[in-house]
């Protein structure tokens, strides 16, 4: 695969995503495109839902990928269930509900929060009291928030959701492909996600789940979605049944896709889940080592994306100015309420191996140590 103009650098793509995505992803997608009427396309396609389905942890027949980044999941997700004065009820402890909120309101919708500190989680008691209080016919919520390295399942959230009569729609951007979403169990109603995180595939595309339930509420409402580029009616209609024209998908962001779906079912998505959890463990072992702590409490923690604390005295961007300019690694810095305060270090896909982990930290070490302010260094 050789190229004339773009030369682009060795990275090694340590941060919440893109992540590092395998060369036979990169084969997949350079061979000659179909159409996206071809019945060659199709079948790809076919090939994604089936696959899909076992990541996501469901049967729902509704379930394929959008074209367009994990935001165009979470825009066709909201704009399919949230109309003009629908009741929605956030769950908010990050960066992403807010995006899920700032969304939900551009639709029309009446939107309250529960808030929590960037970082934390809720209780199942505290989901039931704020569904019961505020009567939502949607709730919504992030189950790996990649803000702040908290993670949450769901159940709670959506018992206490399908209890008031709500329909439940989860991102589950960070944690598909590397963590047990568990879509039907869980209860989530619309799940979305991407594919440059823990699918370790390129951006561009967004795999989404339906329950019956939300396609029942889909079919009956009233009111045309107002995004036409997002109406799951007419990529239904598109996908699985007429197969007619409604926008033009790109079969190479497909070949990518369905290749990095078989190297997940080729290992086992319950090995691959283990895997993750295991590199999560050896890496914090190693932070800790440095004298680092977490954080987040240990049992809330998304497996696949770590925040580390920044130490006392240590200038994170210089880190991580060390570790691209020097090692070609990307890691990220924390935003927000957290800017300067954690490293977000995704150690996920092909990365995500004990010899891999162990280079990191070494070199990771050596930029801690390089990157003391004058005032802490100690002679
Ligand atoms: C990355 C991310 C998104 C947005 O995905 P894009 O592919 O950047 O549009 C949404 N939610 C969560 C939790 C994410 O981590």
């Amino acid at each position: 695969m050789t190229s004339s103009s773009i030369h682009p650098p060795q990275r090694f793509l340590f941060g919440p995503g893109p992540t590092q995505v395998a060369p036979s992803v990169y084969t997949a997608m350079s061979q000659t495109i179909v159409s996206h009427l071809d019945p060659y396309f199709f079948e790809v396609s076919e090939g994604i839902q089936e696959m899909l389905r076992a990541v996501f942890g469901t049967s729902n027949k509704l379930t394929f990928s959008i074209s367009g980044t994990g935001s165009g999941g979470m825009e066709t997700a909201i704009s399919s269930l949230v109309e003009q004065g629908t009741r929605v009820c956030v769950f908010a402890n990050g960066f992403f509900c807010d995006r899920m909120t700032e969304m939900a309101k551009r639709q029309g919708g009446n939107v309250v929060r529960l808030e929590k500190p960037w970082g934390e989680v809720f209780t199942d008691a505290e989901a039931k009291e704020f569904i019961e209080r505020e009567k939502p016919q949607v709730v919504m919520f992030v189950q790996a928030e990649t803000s702040t390295g908290a993670f949450q399942q769901g159940t709670g959230i959506c018992k206490a959701a399908h209890d008031a009569g709500a329909l439940v729609i989860g991102d589950v951007v960070t944690s598909l492909g590397a963590m047990p979403v568990k879509v039907d169990e869980t209860g989530i109603d619309i799940a979305y996600s991407c594919t440059q995180k823990g699918l370790s595939c390129v951006p561009g595309l967004s795999p989404i789940t339906v329950s019956p339930r939300a396609a029942e509420f889909i079919e009956a409402r009233k009111t045309p979605n107002r995004s036409w580029y997002f109406d799951l009616k007419l990529l239904n209609d598109y996908y699985k049944v007429s197969h007619r024209y409604h926008h033009t998908a790109s079969a190479t962001l497909f070949y990518g896709l369905h290749e990095a779906l078989s190297l997940i079912k080729q290992e086992g998505v319950e090995q691959r889940w283990a895997r993750h959890r295991e590199m999560h463990h050896e890496f914090v072992k190693g932070v800790e080592k440095l004298g680092m702590r977490m954080h987040v409490p240990v049992e809330h923690r998304i497996v696949n994306l770590n925040t580390p604390v920044v130490p006392e005295g240590v200038d994170d961007a210089k880190v991580r100015k060390i570790l691209l300019d020097e090692h070609g690694i990307e890691i990220m810095g924390g935003f927000g309420p957290l800017a300067g305060k954690v490293f977000r270090i995704g150690v996920m896909g092909p990365l995500a191996t004990s010899e891999h982990v162990q280079k990191f930290l070494k070199v990771f070490a050596d930029a801690l140590e390089r990157s003391r302010t004058a005032a802490t260094v100690t002679k």
